[in-house]
């Protein structure tokens, strides 16, 4: 490893060219990284995949001294410095899975000044004699990756992150950049209080992903909905299968697998050496599938996920936009589709309802759930109906399956009064396929023992038949009009809302039964889309394009690192479209900088 001064890049631009290959900053790197060169703080809260690492990484080169990166999973991070070093910045990492001989050599290499950035996590910064250390070091920078942390408002607190705050009074003149994906406006606040960076900038992007696809679909089959969506879309890549449960998690890998699918399993039941297995397994190989529960995916940087399928539903939008931000990070077209039911739905409210959080706090959880259902039941752009809910806006955006296809509605307000008078007059306490039965006045034993083919709601529902039904009443329990009982037989009752709605007469539009619901999912050709302007045009293109690949896979081998660290596939499909002839040739593809092109 060397260090920076051995390259004598001290501007900005020179590093993003030189060293990394890439032409020209995107949306607002120039300017936080040219404030916090000049010392200032700052607070960058950018969606995944926009470049929030080169922020910090440029000017801890173009400064004097090492940048600290405070990153919440050090242990993750070895591919990272990886990539890092592949470019020829001195990055390491002291965590406390390594030697006590290794973490010596560092320290040693840091007070030489030979180290560019080093990733820690926040315990081990904290420690008095690593505090100590620093201040015998020259530093750059302190980046704080994954910010929301230090926020009890954020999703994810973390008790050391709050004692941060120290680096502000221990390092004063050290610039201070806070990072994060997801941060509404009261952790905002919180981060600018604690890390004190009242002087600095905030710079704040939207939170658009604009490769990602969104769709979601009513579950009917759903082991063979999602099989379709994989083979027609995905039969070659690497994805994420989120699931709700261990069991199902066990079950659907299993499935997979007995379809020659390498799919793994990830949960918190597995030991920690078979997780640690199928995480590096995913990341490392090529198209390699993770069934997962919501345990998997934090500090995951591998760029090249092509989806994320939902099994079932998350348990609010913050979820949804976190989990399927893991697809696309390097920007080529990736899909998000969600398969969904009603009883996940009654499942979420059953652990929320169940857990010891304070009533406020349920309540808040339930509201949370609500929003993400009425984006299930949208009829109108799920983007914009995703960006409006973090405040954020969009056209109708043309890539989503509400965009593709838009949804038809009824006027669904009589069916919606049968449907709830005949819960009523049951007794609340039947489930959906008995209450259609009474609609369509089937004389079952069941109702004739319970009397309610006397009912006077038994057959005032013929209009619909039992698929149109099933429709109505999902989309009764996702607008929250009335609600499952899980611990009993799945039993419907009305809700505050559905009594209101009954007393108010009000009126309700509801969507149309789908008649094509498999295939609404527009097809996204993988790496070569349609709509990435880098296309493979002949078969001859293709078949380099595997080749480098293959190439890829073994100098990624010899190395004991991800494929994507020596390449990105955008590098390899410029390399095969492009087809550079010279050494200032290659020097133009993306991805290319000088210590690469060496290699
Ligand atoms: P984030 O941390 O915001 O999720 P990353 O910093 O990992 O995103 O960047 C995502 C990808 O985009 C990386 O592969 C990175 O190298 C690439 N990238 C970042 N900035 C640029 C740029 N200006 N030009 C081209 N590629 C870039
Ligand atoms: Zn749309």
């Amino acid at each position: 490893m060397q260090n920076n001064t051995d390259f004598q890049l001290k501007q900005p631009l020179d590093c993003l060219q030189q060293l990394y290959g890439y032409d020209t900053f995107r949306s607002q790197q120039q300017e936080i990284i040219e404030h916090v060169v000049q010392g200032g703080h700052a607070l960058v809260v950018m969606p995944t995949g926009a470049g929030k690492s080169l922020c910090y990484q440029i000017p801890a080169l173009c400064r004097s001294g090492v940048g600290i990166v405070v990153s919440p999973l050090i242990a993750l991070m070895q591919d990272q410095i990886a990539a890092l070093q592949q470019l020829g910045i001195a990055a390491g990492a002291i965590h406390s899975g390594m030697s006590y001989g290794y973490v010596q050599q560092m320290k040693d290499r840091l007070l030489a000044g030979e180290v560019d950035l080093l990733y820690v996590a926040p315990e081990r910064l904290l420690m008095p004699e690593f505090l100590e250390l620093l201040q015998r070091c020259s530093l750059a920078l302190f980046a704080i990756d994954e910010a929301h942390c230090l926020s009890q408002w954020g999703h994810d607190f973390r008790p050391h992150y709050a004692q941060l705050s120290l680096l502000g009074k221990t390092f004063p003149d050290v610039p201070r950049i806070a990072l994060t994906a997801t941060a509404d406006a009261p952790t905002r606040k919180d981060i600018v209080a604690q890390l004190q960076l009242q002087q600095g900038n905030i710079y704040v992007d939207g939170f658009d992903r604009p490769n990602i696809y969104y769709a979601v679909t009513e579950r009917n089959n759903p082991k063979q909905q999602a099989w379709r969506f994989i083979q027609e879309h995905h039969p070659q890549d690497s994805g994420i299968i989120y699931c709700i449960s261990r069991k199902k998690v066990d079950e659907m890998a299993a499935w997979l697998q007995e379809r020659d699918v390498c799919a793994l399993p990830y949960h918190a039941g597995l030991s920690p050496r078979a997780r640690m297995e199928h995480q590096n397994r995913f990341v490392r190989e090529e198209q390699v599938l993770v069934v997962a529960t919501i345990a998997f995916g934090m500090g995951i940087d591998k760029p090249d996920v092509r989806f994320v399928l939902h099994m079932n539903i998350p348990k609010s939008m913050e979820a949804y936009y976190q989990e399927t931000g893991r697809a696309g990070r390097d920007g080529l077209p990736a899909n998000a589709y969600m398969i969904y039911g009603l009883e996940d739905a009654a499942m979420h409210r059953h652990w929320i309802d169940d857990s010891n959080a304070p009533d406020n706090q349920k309540r808040i959880e339930h509201q949370k759930l609500n929003a993400l259902l009425g984006f299930c039941e949208a009829s109108r752009c799920r983007r914009k109906i995703l960006l409006e809910y973090f405040g954020d806006s969009c056209d109708a955006c043309n890539r989503c399956d509400t965009c593709d296809h838009k949804p038809e509605t009824f006027d669904g307000t009589i069916a919606v009064q049968k449907a709830l008078s005949c819960v009523h007059r049951t007794g609340q306490r039947f489930g959906v396929s008995y209450l259609i039965d009474v609609l369509l006045g089937k004389t079952t034993d069941r109702i004739q023992r319970f009397g309610h083919h006397r009912q006077t709601t038994f057959g005032i529902g013929t209009q619909y038949n039992k698929k149109q039904w099933q429709n109505i009443f999902r989309q009764l329990v996702a607008h929250n009009l009335l609600a499952v009982d899980i611990v009993g037989h799945g039993g419907l009752s009305i809700t505050l809302k559905g009594r209101a709605f009954l007393r108010n007469k009000d009126l309700i539009a509801l969507r149309t039964y789908p008649k094509a619901q498999a295939s609404r999912l527009k097809p996204t050709a993988t790496t070569a889309s349609s709509s990435s302007p880098l296309q493979l045009q002949n078969e001859a293109d293709k078949a380099l394009y595997q080749r480098l690949k293959a190439l890829r896979q073994q100098l990624a081998k010899a190395q004991n690192v991800p494929a994507y660290v020596i390449f990105h596939d955008k590098t390899l499909l410029e390399l095969a479209v492009h087809k550079p002839q010279s050494l200032q040739a290659m020097l133009q593809i993306n991805g290319i900088g000088d210590v690469k092109l060496q290699h």
